[in-house]
């Protein structure tokens, strides 16, 4: 067992039970053991590869992106790119060159991270040191500077922590970790329901909601209401809020249970885009999306992009295909149909690109 899991065991040896939201918020945010304070979890040494590790084509059509979407917001100088949890880096620099083709948005634009781990800090640090735009680091959003703002966020909302209720016995209780008689942790159940909760459902089945993402979302969209902007989420998840347990934790790429190893392995769960959607409205916003992150990326001109570093580098068109596939193919072990790509605007500004509808299709 992990440090931390140890830690957990000794506060529940009395009886006692934490929530899963909790757990989670412990597994990935504690201070000395959380797993993202801790390490760099990415690449094929780490736990898990996103989208911006996998090719550079990603973070420069979002680059991209974001010179089309000041463009559209009246291209206001000074404009705040402002990335939410940004990893390795990565992302933020191919944007950032390939943003290079709108030398009037490169000029206004000043770069926010926000992060909470200072081992990712670091990285991002070393990785933007020549990006050659002003770049400063935040722990929290809400210490962003104010004004016109477009925000990024990639695998960002899905490490949020989740409330989890389950059916039992005809009641919803709040989802919570024990210690069985070996000493183990193991899921149950609050002893009391909930009062509030009376949708119906089988026996088992599971509701998640989080209110840390619910919360976040809400502030978001009521600053870009407004201070003017937009948004774009990119994460796995779903468009329709449904029932089921999605907490999945990975370590070195392989499936692990949740509780094995907390601090030791990513935790996450499936966004609930349509819910982010409701916050974002209720406070003001506008919601493009959820789409595909295959049919946006499509949108976005991937598969010309692909096509042009291909013939640019003939020795990697291999690699440049397979990892194009891997961003929009919609099979098994493929990201195209499992995430999804979300935009959360002022109602000023109009559909961002890859949210247009698309004047080729009908509708
Ligand atoms: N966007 C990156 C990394 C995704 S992993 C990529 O696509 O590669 C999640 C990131 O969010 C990490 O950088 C992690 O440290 C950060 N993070 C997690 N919880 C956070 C929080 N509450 N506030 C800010 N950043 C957070």
């Amino acid at each position: 067992m992990s440090a931390l899991g140890d830690q957990i065991k000794l506060t529940l040896a009395k009886g006692g039970t934490i929530t899963v939201e909790r757990f989670m918020e412990l597994a990935l945010a504690d201070p000395q053991y959380g797993y993202y304070m801790t390490r760099d979890p990415f690449g094929t040494e780490g736990d898990f590869t996103t989208a911006p590790e996998i090719s550079q084509m990603f973070g420069e059509l979002i680059g991209l992106w974001a010179a089309e979407v000041w463009t559209s917001m009246g291209r206001p100088n000074p404009v705040r790119v402002i990335e939410l949890g940004p990893g390795r880096g990565t992302l933020m620099s191919d944007a950032l060159r390939a943003a290079r083709v709108v030398p009037e948005f490169r000029a206004a634009l000043d770069v926010t991270l926000i992060e909470t781990s200072p081992p990712l800090a670091q990285i991002q640090y070393d990785a933007l040191l020549t990006a050659g735009a002003p770049i400063a680091w935040r722990g929290s959003f809400a210490e962003a500077p104010d004004g016109p703002a477009i925000i990024l966020a990639n695998e960002f909302l899905d490490a949020l922590p989740v409330k989890q209720f389950e059916r039992r016995g005809g009641q919803w209780r709040e989802r919570v970790v024990r210690l069985n008689g070996a000493g183990e942790l193991v899921f149950g159940v609050a002893d009391k329901p909930q009062p509030f909760l009376n949708a119906e459902a089988d026996e088992g089945s599971v509701i998640e909601v989080s209110a840390a993402a619910h919360r976040f979302m809400f502030e978001l969209a009521a600053r870009l209401a407004k201070q003017g902007g937009a948004a774009l989420f990119l994460d796995y998840g779903h468009a329709v809020t449904g029932f089921g347990d999605t907490l999945q934790a990975l370590r070195a790429h392989i499936s692990v249970g949740p509780l094995t190893e907390p601090g030791e392995c990513d935790l996450t769960a499936h966004v609930d885009f349509a819910a982010m959607a409701r916050s974002a409205r209720a406070a003001g916003a506008a919601v493009h999306g959820p789409i595909d992150q295959g049919d946006f990326l499509r949108a976005l001109g991937v598969d010309v992009r692909a096509r042009a570093l291909g013939e640019r580098s003939p020795e990697r068109a291999g690699e440049i295909e397979a990892a194009r596939r891997r961003l929009v193919g919609k099979g098994d072990n493929e990201m195209g149909a499992l995430f999804k790509a979300m935009a959360v605007a002022n109602r000023a500004v109009p559909a961002p690109p890859g949210f247009q509808p698309n004047p080729a299709k009908p509708a």
